[in-house]
């Protein structure tokens, strides 16, 4: 008999048409394979049995990242003449894509032996891959996904390639951007003038002895520039720290192998397998006492943001250092990274003392992703190389949506023939570049994919820079613009990451979300359903003095959070964070009214203790203040201190009074206990206060969405115990829980919302 199959999924781009010759091949039936933009079409013919074991191991045996969404089987009427063989047909360009653009992959382990071993042709060659391994994303210009349309179309394969290419047998069967020393791309090692040093084998050699050296290194890798450096020397560290402009933020750090992090490190069993995974992600790792990486790498911070080499490249250079490496965006902090040479010579000239380039072309600039584990295994904190741009979940939904995000660590998301892609990490919408990256990438995936959008969802707050694109595209595609509240986003992205369709309890925790009152949320409780949602409880209000200003200054949010829940007695207890005078005219500014606004957000709240606790008066990074508070804290989740009160009010709209809970810790510290002590209590009566609201709602179904999830200790302690107290917690795991998941979100809630034609 004979079968036709369409298979639409991540099909293209991982070797699934040498896997299904293989496959078919070794069950003796004849056929072909097709790439077309709508998905892989499959011809197969033999006996029927046969035929049914073939679908079978289809489906259940295609390696990652592959992964196929949907198979179509159609029968066909039998050929008048046996087919023979099986065979790869050239790609099918006119349909409309359905196939999902692949990620992304880390070098393999069968190609990494390859270029370690003297004898083999790749010997050393920083570009070796398969069709298992090697850039994708980066180098994609269209689908079908065929060398022509990579830039890898440049290199024409020498004999010996092309051999491998056109083998069945061959690893490299039709795999695109395979490469060897003498057709492929190179490496050169150039100065900040742009003037060759070296080039070939010997480039890496020099760059690694300048590493050793002390050197700042702009090394041009998969999906852009990164910045490196020896990781066990301070002063070298601080000096990129002070030409990056980058004071404080953790660094991530490349090692040669997974033994070389588990000295300075511990790994657990899911943080081995995200390590050594494909996407090859950052993995945050608990640091070990007797670690040798410089403090300056994570100032004060308890944790190791490791990873291993991505590509031949990175393992060839990071074996010849012989130390652990820095590994850094290569950007000024704020910008995008630098994909083009040309630019980050002139970006980068005054940060690198070398670049280690190639010849390449990079189409798209994608960020290291960052992952760790927590209180569900392990979630995305950003998504990008490796990951970008795979769904992050599926909609009943065939309409096109774009949701173009908020502002900070901004994505764009996409729902294609009900699944929504998210792209590679954007960044903060305070910078020109990213905004201008944002439409790009915007442009990007709608032409990718060829569809034209029929809703838009952005953010309620009028002046994001996301907001005003959104309105722009909406008129120059006709497409309805659907406005998503900001905590509504984080909640119905979770919703739809674990399939959620009943009423459900949400708490929504951040920094600053522009609320359906015009005023900043980010200590929100909901009841939700699809679509539809009610804020049932919040925060005590308090003013920030200074704005958006407070986002950066812990000191801003103490003296609002003071100035609500206790006299100006209290203005003694704040002094040591202020200049001479100046945090009494700030408050005299406040109590006028004069630029400060109130907010009901929980990450505020964090700033504020942290200040009030002598842990951070001012920030350098985004979330600084709220970490290092965690970061005093001794005790773990299991045995938090007994609460502060924190008394929820009754009324339609309950509201968390702050007052017990400032009053009690600031007597504690007067009676001189340590700011841990005191930080552990504050944490337990957050905790504790989850728990109450959840309990309020009379749902069993819990969703946490916000930043602020992004503690450990937090989020650990209250998922404990809500789940001893019979409820159910979903977090996400594929959405960053930060803003880097609101596209997403809005995608959701603008599908929801769109069909129930309820509001935000
Ligand atoms: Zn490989
Ligand atoms: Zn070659």
């Amino acid at each position: 008999m004979r079968t036709l199959l369409h298979v639409t999924g991540i099909v293209q781009g991982v070797g699934f048409r040498p896997y299904v010759q293989q496959l078919a091949t070794s069950l003796g039936l004849a056929g072909w394979i097709s790439n077309g933009r709508n998905g892989v079409d499959i011809e197969v013919s033999g006996p029927d049995e046969r035929i049914r074991q073939f679908i079978l191991e289809l489906q259940s045996g295609f390696p990652r990242p592959g992964k196929i969404a949907t198979l179509d089987r159609k029968e066909l009427s039998a050929l008048a003449q046996d087919a023979s063989g099986f065979h790869i047909l050239p790609s099918n360009a006119s349909e409309s894509p359905g196939t999902l653009l692949p990620p992304d992959q880390t070098i393999c382990a069968e190609c990494l032996n390859e270029v370690r071993s003297s004898t083999n042709r790749r010997y050393r060659y920083p570009f070796t891959c398969c069709a298992r391994c090697g850039p994708r994303f980066s180098i994609v210009e269209g689908l079908p996904y065929d060398r022509v349309r990579t830039t890898m179309r440049t290199f024409e394969l020498c004999s010996a390639c092309r051999n491998e290419y056109e083998d069945s047998a061959d690893r490299r069967f039709h795999a695109e951007p395979i490469a060897c020393a003498t057709c492929g791309p190179r490496v050169t090692l150039i100065s900040p003038m742009g003037s060759e040093m070296v080039r070939g084998h010997d480039a890496i050699l020099r760059a690694a002895e300048r590493l050793r050296a002390g050197d700042i290194l702009a090394l041009r890798g998969i999906g852009g520039f990164q910045l490196l450096c020896v990781a066990n020397d301070g002063s070298i560290v601080n000096t990129l720290r002070t030409r990056k402009d980058r004071l404080e933020k953790p660094f991530a750090v490349l090692f040669a192998n997974l033994a070389r992090i588990e000295a300075e490190a511990h790994v657990s069993a899911a943080e081995r397998i995200a390590l050594t995974d494909p996407s090859g992600p950052i993995v945050l790792l608990q640091r070990k006492e007797s670690s040798t990486i410089a403090p300056e790498a994570a100032p004060r911070c308890p944790l190791l943001g490791a990873m291993l080499p991505t590509t031949a490249l990175h393992s060839l250079l990071a074996e010849a250092v012989d130390v652990p490496l820095i590994c850094t965006s290569g950007n000024l902090s704020g910008e995008p990274i630098c994909i083009d040479t040309d630019s980050a010579l002139q970006r980068l000239g005054s940060i690198a003392d070398i670049f280690l380039v190639h010849d390449r072309p990079i189409v798209r600039p994608v960020d290291d992703s960052v992952v760790r584990e927590s209180a569900r295994g392990i979630h995305i904190v950003r998504r990008s190389r490796g990951f970008a741009p795979l769904p992050v979940f599926q909609l009943n939904d065939r309409r096109c949506i774009v949701g173009l995000g908020a502002f900070m660590k901004n994505t764009v998301s996409l729902n294609v023939r009900g699944n929504v892609v998210m792209s590679q990490h954007v960044g903060d919408m305070d910078d020109v570049a990213s905004v201008d990256l944002l439409e790009t990438v915007t442009r990007d995936l709608l032409r990718f994919y060829d569809v034209r959008p029929d809703i838009i969802a952005c953010d309620l707050h009028p002046d994001f820079p996301s907001t005003r694109l959104a309105e722009r595209l909406a008129l120059e595609y006709d497409a309805q613009l659907v406005r998503v509240q900001h905590h509504h986003a984080h909640v119905a992205g979770v919703m739809a990451e674990h399939h959620i369709h009943d009423e459900v309890a949400a708490l929504a925790w951040d920094g600053y979300g522009f609320g359906l009152d015009g005023q900043a949320w980010g200590g929100e409780v909901f009841v939700v359903r699809p679509g539809t949602g009610t804020r049932v409880g919040h925060l005590q209000c308090f003013r920030l003095p200074g704005g958006d200003k407070a986002a950066l200054e812990p000191r801003r949010a103490a003296l609002g959070l003071l100035a609500q829940t206790m006299n100006d007695d209290c203005l003694s207890l704040v002094k040591d964070a202020w200049p001479e005078g100046s945090g009494q005219a700030l408050w005299n500014a406040m109590q006028r009214g004069f630029s400060a606004p109130w907010t009901s957000s929980m990450g505020r709240l964090f700033d504020a203790f942290a200040s009030l606790l002598g842990i951070r008066h001012v920030s350098t990074f985004d979330g600084q203040a709220a970490m290092e508070l965690e970061w005093c804290v001794k005790e773990n989740h299991f045995n938090l201190p007994d609460p502060y009160p924190i008394p929820l009010s009754d009324g339609a709209c309950w509201t968390a009074d702050l007052r017990p809970l400032v009053q009690a810790s600031l007597t504690d510290r007067s009676a001189g206990k340590p700011a841990s002590e005191i930080a552990a209590k504050f944490l337990a009566s957050i905790v504790d206060l989850g728990v109450r609201c959840c309990e309020r709602t009379g749902k069993r179904k819990v969703i946490l969405g916000g930043g602020c999830f992004q503690n450990d200790l937090l989020t650990r302690a209250l998922v404990g115990r809500l789940e001893r107290n019979g409820f159910d917690c979903f977090l996400p795991l594929q959405v960053p829980i930060n803003d880097g998941g609101i596209s997403a979100g809005q995608v959701a809630a603008a599908s929801y919302m769109s069909t129930m034609g309820g509001g935000a």
